[in-house]
């Protein structure tokens, strides 16, 4: 049976972090759309430069933008057994395309846990965090999780940098982003009972743990 992991939350709750755990642990890819557009980033085509334009902003990618950027992705032979999502779906439009899409592989989403933190706390994460520049899902938090030289990622040595949208303005906005467009995802996940709170504020281990737990239950059920 293949697993569809979404992990919802706002920025800076650690979904990256985690999806990068529990791909690595479960054996299958962690899908991130953020990802995805930055990897677009020096592209020479309008589409690319629209995007990073968007990013920039701190606005949302248009759903059939971001539907068809996923649809390419779960069509790659190592996403048949399952995905973790982070970052996707954003807005109900794209939860309803991502039901449809499975739809087609015989699949649908298992788990939705929602990596809960405050507003605050969040915002702070944000503008103390650092990616590798080579690989950006080696992410590091100078208050919680640096790097063991400053600057230089341990897995492979390369320079990091910090995002182009983890300002302090663009973190605030795409938070906002997130109550407005994102939070009516917690009442379709809800409904469905596949959605369960996990607090974000403890440690990255601990977070992890809590959602293996969360994994192993809906195996046995
Ligand atoms: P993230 O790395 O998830 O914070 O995403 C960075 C930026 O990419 C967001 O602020 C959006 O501009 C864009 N983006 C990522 N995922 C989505 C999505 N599912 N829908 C629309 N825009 C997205």
């Amino acid at each position: 049976m293949a697993t569809y992991i979404i992990l919802l939350g706002m920025q800076g709750a650690g979904k990256g972090t985690q999806a990068a755990v529990l791909s690595k642990r479960l054996g299958v890819p962690h899908v991130t759309t953020g990802g995805l557009f930055r990897a677009m980033e020096g592209q020479d085509s309008d589409l690319a430069r629209q995007i990073q334009a968007i990013m920039k902003r701190g606005d949302l990618v248009p759903d059939d933008i971001t539907v068809a950027v996923v649809r390419q992705r779960l069509a790659a032979p190592d996403a048949a057994n399952g995905a973790i999502f982070d970052g996707f779906p954003r807005t109900l439009p794209q939860a309803q395309a991502l039901d449809a899409l499975l739809a087609e592989l015989g699949a649908e989403v298992s788990l939705a846990p929602l990596l809960t933190l405050d507003r605050e706390e969040a915002i702070a994460r944000i503008s103390a965090r650092w990616e590798c520049t080579l690989d950006p899902t080696h992410v590091y938090n100078m208050r919680t999780n640096p790097p063991k030289v400053p600057g230089i990622c341990d897995i492979d040595g390369a320079p990091l940098r910090q995002r182009p949208d983890d300002t302090p303005e663009a973190a605030a906005k795409r938070i906002d982003t997130f109550f407005e467009k994102t939070a009516p995802l917690l009442d379709y996940y809800r409904a469905r009972g596949i959605l369960h709170e996990v607090d974000a504020a403890q440690s990255i281990e601990a977070v992890s743990a809590a959602l293996l737990q969360l994994i192993e239950a809906k195996g046995r059920a």
